[in-house]
């Protein structure tokens, strides 16, 4: 008996009207996708994206090369080397971070006492090759001075949170 039901549903191309019913029903709804990459979706201002370094107002670094946040890193994916500059400010002299090990915990910006480095809200940032994923000191403040009006927008949304 099923098999001659399920034979009769095959010859009558139910599935086939089932489907189309469904096409038609959805056909006039607002649709739920996204154009991307010509859209975009809303992102939280709390996203964990590509790590940047911040810099103040009057350009000068943010970062004092405390090493918290190396320090914290459960990945070991930041090195920080540094040493005080003429004036007896303490800067970095180097701070890489290893992206391919960098697991998005959100760690480092939770540890640094002065948002310096923080995760912005880039998350186009895939590359073709490990070595563009090594990111350095220059690559990281160019990515603060890019980003620096959405992070900053983003830390003032998160602040009642922290
Ligand atoms: S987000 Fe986490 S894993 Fe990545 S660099 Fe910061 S502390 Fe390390
Ligand atoms: S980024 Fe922040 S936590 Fe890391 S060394 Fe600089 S000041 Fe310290």
């Amino acid at each position: 008996m099923a098999f001659l039901k399920e034979s009769a549903r095959s010859l009558l191309l139910v599935e086939l009207l089932e489907g189309l019913g469904v096409t038609l029903r959805y056909l006039l709804k607002r649709p739920v996708t996204v154009n991307y990459p010509h859209e975009k979706g809303p992102l939280s201002p709390r996203f964990r994206g590509e790590h940047a370094l911040r810099r103040y107002p009057n350009g000068e670094e943010r970062c004092i090369a405390c090493k918290l946040c190396e320090a914290i890193c459960p990945a070991l994916a930041i090195t920080i080397e540094a040493e005080p500059r003429e004036d007896g400010s303490r800067r970095t002299t180097r701070y890489d971070i290893d992206m391919t090990k960098c697991i998005y915990c959100g760690f480092c910006q939770e540890a640094c006492p002065v948002d310096a480095i923080v995760e912005g809200p880039n998350f186009e940032f895939a590359a073709l090759t490990r070595e563009e994923l090594y990111y350095d000191k220059e690559k990281l403040l160019a990515n603060g001075d890019r980003w620096e009006e959405e992070i900053a927008k983003n830390l003032e949304l998160e602040a009642p949170y922290r």
